[in-house]
């Protein structure tokens, strides 16, 4: 063991600077590789993401390209099996085909309904006995092949207004509402009546012709055709007449009207009396099996 001189402690202070000196640089130089490894490492990512960027870019249109002409596909697909079938898309020797005819349709109407009673007459209400007509009408006219619309097949409240909106929307060719009348008046009045729309020639004409085949038929009391501003007579597109069945007020109808038979009778006369006066309603090719 020998003692330190005073110039080793200066050695030693010496080479202690030296080394801290060394460590220092050495962090500098490892921090300064850090960053330039860091930014190296940014524009690289930045290439890759440009690269990236660039192949997607071309392939989306690639893509979209491709997914059009899918869509274009399914859409021919679509057109043959859908019901919009264009003679051009199908073949074009069949874009000659004809367009079926619009077919003829006859709205009924059950006056009343629901909380709407109509007339009433002890146990005879009005709403009941139209809608009793109008089903066995519908009855007879499908079994003719007509095609029918109801503006009511149940004891339903339907508005007024309602029921030509209902007529119109579904394209009728005929408007055909059923009532029971009451004249408290003079009970002894009966008889069937046929209304029109005072503005309405093709109305006119068929209330009056329907009147003169039941009289001719002789099988309903038949009074005459009359004018009338009603509502559904009014606001129908179509050909319309309103059917007063018969006079609720009077005992001997009113049981009548209450008599399925009747009830029955009147359909079968109405039905007769409309297809032979309009009879282009009855399809050639007769009812559908
Ligand atoms: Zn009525």
């Amino acid at each position: 063991m020998s003692k330190m001189r005073r110039g080793d402690l200066y050695d030693k202070r010496y080479y202690e600077r030296r080394g801290y000196n060394r460590r220092k640089r050495k962090m500098i130089a490892y921090a300064l590789r850090g960053a330039v490894c860091v930014v190296a490492v940014l524009i690289l990512t930045l290439i890759i993401c440009g690269i990236l960027y660039v192949a997607e870019h071309l392939f989306s249109k690639d893509t979209e390209a491709n997914a059009s002409n899918l869509q274009t596909e399914g859409s021919v697909e679509g057109e043959l099996q859908g019901e919009d079938i264009s003679g051009e898309v199908m073949n074009g020797q069949d874009s000659a085909v004809p367009e079926e005819p619009p077919k003829y349709l006859v709205v009924l109407d059950a006056g009343h309904g629901g909380k709407d009673e109509g007339t009433a007459k002890d146990k005879a209400k009005e709403k009941d006995i139209n809608l009793a007509v109008v089903l066995k009408m519908d009855e007879l006219l499908r079994e003719k092949g007509v095609e029918t619309f109801l503006t009511r097949d149940s004891d339903s409240f339907v508005k007024l207004t309602d029921r030509a909106v209902i007529a119109n929307d579904q394209g009728a060719s005929l408007f055909v509402s059923i009532h029971c009348n009451s004249f408290a008046e003079d009970k002894r009045v009966k008889g069937l009546e046929c209304y029109y729309h005072p503005e309405s020639d093709s109305g006119k004409e068929l209330a009056e012709s329907l009147c003169e085949k039941l009289k001719e038929s002789g099988e309903i009391e038949t009074r005459s055709a009359r004018a009338e501003d009603y509502s559904v007579l009014r606001n129908t597109d179509c050909q319309a007449v309103l059917v007063e069945i018969g006079y609720l007020t009077n005992d001997e109808e009113r049981a009548m009207l209450l008599d399925e038979e009747y009830q029955e009778k009147l359909a079968r006369e109405l039905v007769e009396a409309l297809c032979s006066i309009n009879t282009e309603m009855i399809p050639e090719e007769g009812p559908a099996d």
